[in-house]
C-alpha cells in the first residue's frame, strides 16, 4: 500500500520517504518512471540505481 501511494504521488512527493521534498531532485526509478527524491534520500536513490534526469 505504501509503495502504491509512493508511485501515485511520485510527482509531488519523495518516492522514498513519501514526504513533500524540501529540495527535490528528479530521478528515474528502476522502472523508468519519473520520480522526485528529497535531498535526504538522494543517497538512497543512488544506491537503488536511480538515474538522474
Ligand atoms: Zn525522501
Amino acid at each position: 500500500m505504501k509503495n502504491f501511494l509512493n508511485r501515485w504521488l511520485g510527482r509531488k512527493r519523495c518516492v522514498i520517504c513519501g514526504r513533500k521534498p524540501v529540495d527535490p531532485s528528479r530521478y528515474y526509478n528502476d522502472e523508468g518512471r519519473a520520480v522526485v527524491v528529497c535531498r535526504t534520500c538522494v543517497t538512497y536513490a543512488e544506491r537503488r540505481a536511480f538515474r538522474k534526469r
